[in-house]
């Protein structure tokens, strides 16, 4: 049996590229820019005003005049005007292009108007409260970089450099299969030997919230009919993600039926709790994440090694923060243990208070928690004050 280690490195050696898609401004929030994005004009495109008053010639200014006569005014909007004589002003408001023969803007608050003779109260500097043509970036400089993961501040910058259509690096389609005879859907009434099915509704959840679309299949635990479903759909998805049947019961045919229709196993089982089952593979299209059954389970195996997977293929960065445990933990089997756990923050510093639950079919338990906590295997004891690496199952920092 594998380590978590050595089955990650696998996972994460296994990334394939997706290529790139176009996706409109309206949907381009979190995906990730497959070129760089250019300036189309500079930034700002012309000599801006940033205050609403008067623009002058900062030469009449310091030749010690200080009344003006408003000669015209340039509202935000309007073409470039020109001032005529450098003994007058023209009004300006923020966002209007300075006009010809002007270099310095005085705002309102340290002027007096009166009957159209604007007289300035305070101390002028020469360019103020004009915003550079060009001062923040040259046209054609690179705004934003390939490989930016686009935030709704990047925004700003791509409505303003006109682009309504963005080049993004592909996402996988994706599968989700639940598989058991004791599962029944989420609107029936369960018989006293069935549950309803519930995981695979939980990592549709947690893919809608990583912004992936995926659809919903079900098998039961009869051979015949999962390689006949899982023949199809690996022909149809990029992933296919699977929960059920990948331990050693009499009716956990995944693995087999898997490596008969040429899906080749990478590993199967690693030495870890929750999740020991775990079954990953891929032929040369499909990738197949095999997560066993058991809602921690699923929950473990998705975070550890699915979601940093999917990250690195699309070309997201990943941040597995580490933490200082609270208190000592005991674990003696030779496995690494994915301990669930909340997180505190204290005086810069991250904390984790690990609370373990009643294994890994105690759903419940889990939506009080933020994560596991990986402890790894070779110890029987966790001490307090050690660091250990944290996957967190939702976003800890909202
Ligand atoms: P298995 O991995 O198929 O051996 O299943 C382990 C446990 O997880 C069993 O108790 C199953 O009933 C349960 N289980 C399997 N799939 C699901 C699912 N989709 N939702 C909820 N529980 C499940
Ligand atoms: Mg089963």
């Amino acid at each position: 049996m594998i380590s978590v280690s050595e089955a990650y490195n696998i996972v994460l050696s296994q990334t394939t590229n997706y290529g790139i898609e176009e996706v409109d401004l309206k949907d381009a929030i979190g995906r990730v820019l497959a070129s760089d994005v250019f300036a189309d004009r500079p930034f700002p495109p012309f000599d801006r005003v940033t205050m609403d008053g008067i623009a002058i010639s900062y030469d009449a200014y310091n030749n010690n005049k200080r009344t003006f006569q408003i000669e015209s005014i340039a509202p935000a909007g309007s073409p470039q005007g020109t001032l005529q004589s450098n003994l007058k002003c023209i009004e300006v408001t923020t966002g209007a292009v300075l006009p010809f023969a002007t270099d310095t803007v005085i705002r309102y608050e340290d002027l007096s108007i009166i009957e159209g003779s604007v007289t300035i109260n305070s101390i002028v500097k020469q360019g103020q409260n004009v915003h550079n043509l060009g001062s923040d970036h040259g046209h054609d400089s690179v705004l934003l970089n390939e490989g930016h993961t686009i935030k709704a501040i990047d925004i700003n910058v791509l409505a303003t450099v006109g682009m309504n259509h963005i080049t993004v690096i592909r996402r996988p389609t994706i599968a989700i299969i639940s598989s058991g005879d004791e599962l029944v859907s989420v609107d029936s009434i369960p018989l006293p030997h069935q549950i309803r099915m519930s995981n695979v509704h939980m990592i549709k959840a947690r893919l809608t919230e990583l912004d992936i679309v995926s659809d919903h299949f079900h098998i039961q635990d009869n051979e015949a009919e999962i390689q006949k479903t899982l023949t199809v759909l690996i022909e149809k998805y990029d992933v296919i993600l699977m929960s059920g049947g990948v331990s050693k019961g009499k009716f956990d045919f995944i693995p087999d039926a898997l490596t008969s229709i040429g899906v080749e196993c990478l590993f199967h089982k690693v030495a870890q709790r929750p999740g020991k089952p775990l079954w990953f593979g891929r032929n040369e299209k499909v990738t197949v994440f095999a997560f066993p059954g058991n809602p921690v389970s699923t929950l473990a195996c998705f975070h550890k090694y699915f979601v940093p997977w999917l990250s690195k293929a699309i070309g997201e960065s990943y941040l597995s923060p580490s933490v200082i445990i609270r208190s000592d933990i005991a674990f003696k089997p030779n496995l690494t243990f994915f301990a669930q756990a909340n997180i505190e923050f204290e005086q810069g510093k991250i904390y984790a208070k690990i609370s373990k639950g009643n294994g890994s079919g105690d759903m419940v338990h889990t939506t009080m928690m933020d994560g596991f906590v990986e402890l790894p295997k070779g110890k029987d004891v966790y001490k307090a004050g050690e660091v250990y690496s944290f996957i967190p199952f939702h976003s800890i920092l909202k």
